[in-house]
């Protein structure tokens, strides 16, 4: 991993190139005014799931935003918030910049909702010059990035990764998208409509929340993102025998949990042996059925996350841990069920993109790092249409979908620079090849 150190300290108010530069007095207000919707006063978490209340308001109060600085805004189909501002003609392609308002229960204030305040005060510095734009530029904020519904809804239904079934998907509760959406005045299948064509975005631009310890433990302000983590979710079973604790002699049991214990002992191994260095394994659930301290357990049920930034990479982890499931089934006389729940592929931020980010932040004499996402985005999914590029910024502790996250005010303003300013440099190009 490349740590770049710069000597010379420059203040960051030090507008080194053309045009206005960030408002750091103003994002600060928004991102303050924004974590005051959906907040819960007794444990300061914020609650904005998606298609609540809050989410809701959340969304108008992004419009009334850009309403305030002249930018046009509207809801698409799926109920995505979109702004924008430059050259009228609705067939170039734009740069879009973008991330998600919604949350997790309890969550903090920054996750999502930096990114996308973030690209609010870039294309309201944009909008004071807007002549000298030769490209569109939007803002978007994703419907349900959080998965309330399953899955990421606003980014799949702007890439047309959709479909009417995705429609009558349930919340844990067992609530229906669709009854949600109708309940908010939506008509869910406009999202089938909200489906952007290939070719009419020419860059996707993230900024968002490490949600890890690196950058802060570095003490860097920026992190710029080659690649996102892929993943596969497996729901495994072993069936045994469950029988009594006392009277069943140990050489005689189908003792299902003593199935998992013996996978669980051979990740590190595994890891080693097929994976890479950001190659990551969690059981983060389990079930031991009967459940009864007096039963030897007939039945185990638990979850598989396996993460890496190299599809290969990752094809070969599903392949050794397949092996070791059905070796340790064989070994114990149990049964073995393996259910794949979800599967995203790694993705590759584009080079240009990040050579030009790298550029930047060279200049605006950052402290920064190339890294990977460990975490899924929305970039993920905007992949499928258009080349896209992600930049950190420190997670305080790590910490992150809790009301502990944070990040300190100068390396937030750091990374809203940089966004401005990459931004701004292509936006701004004289001939558009
Ligand atoms: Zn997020």
């Amino acid at each position: 991993m490349w740590v770049h150190v710069e000597t010379m300290a420059v203040s960051l108010s030090e507008d080194t190139s053309t045009g206005q530069t960030i408002d750091n007095d103003r994002l600060k207000r928004d991102i303050l005014e924004l974590a005051e919707i959906g907040r819960n006063e007794e444990d300061r978490g914020l609650y904005r799931m998606a298609f609540t209340e809050a989410d809701m308001e959340a969304k108008q109060w992004l419009l009334d935003r850009m309403k305030l600085s002249g930018i046009k805004g509207r809801l698409d189909g799926a109920a995505n918030v979109i702004g924008r501002i430059g050259p009228s003609d609705p067939n170039l392609p734009s740069i879009l910049i973008g991330s998600h308002t919604d949350t997790v229960p309890r969550a903090g204030m920054l996750d999502g909702a930096l990114g996308v305040l973030c690209g609010l005060e870039v294309l309201r510095i944009l909008k004071t010059r807007e002549e000298e734009l030769t490209v569109p530029v939007e803002l978007i904020s994703f419907t349900d990035e959080e998965g309330r519904f399953g899955g990421m809804l606003g980014s799949e239904a702007f890439c047309g990764l959709i479909s009417p079934e995705t429609l009558y998907q349930k919340d844990l509760d067992g609530i229906e998208l669709r009854s949600e959406m109708e309940a908010r005045g939506l008509n869910a299948f406009d999202a089938l409509n909200a489906r952007r064509t290939p070719g009419s975005v020419r860059a996707y631009y993230e900024l968002h929340i490490e949600q890890g310890p690196v950058l802060d433990e570095a003490g860097e302000s920026v992190g710029i993102v080659e690649a996102i983590t892929g993943l596969f979710k497996w729901l495994v079973r072993f069936r045994g025998e469950a029988n009594h604790a006392g009277t069943t002699p140990m050489h005689m049991r189908h003792d299902a949990f003593m199935g998992l214990a013996d996978f669980a002992h051979e990740i590190p191994r595994i890891l080693e042996e097929n994976g890479s260095e950001r190659s990551r394994a969690t059981i983060g659930k389990a079930q031991i059925l009967p459940g009864a301290p007096n039963t030897v357990p007939g039945e185990v049920e638990f979850s598989l996350d396996v993460r890496d930034t190299d599809p290969a990479i990752l094809d070969e982890l599903a392949d050794a841990f397949r092996k070791a499931l059905s070796a340790i089934a064989r070994r114990r006389d149990l049964m073995l069920e393996l259910e794949m729940q979800s599967k995203i592929e790694p993705v590759a931020c584009d080079p240009d993109l990040v050579a030009n980010l790298e550029k930047k932040a060279g200049e605006l004499d950052l402290l920064w790092r190339r890294m990977p996402s460990g975490a899924a985005h929305d970039a993920q999914i905007v992949s499928h249409l258009a080349p896209v590029a992600m930049l950190f910024v420190p997670s305080r502790d790590g910490q992150s979908h809790s009301p502990s996250e944070w990040t300190d005010w100068e390396d937030i303003f750091a990374g809203a620079r940089l966004l401005l300013e990459s931004v701004r440099s292509i936006a701004c190009e004289k001939s558009t090849p």
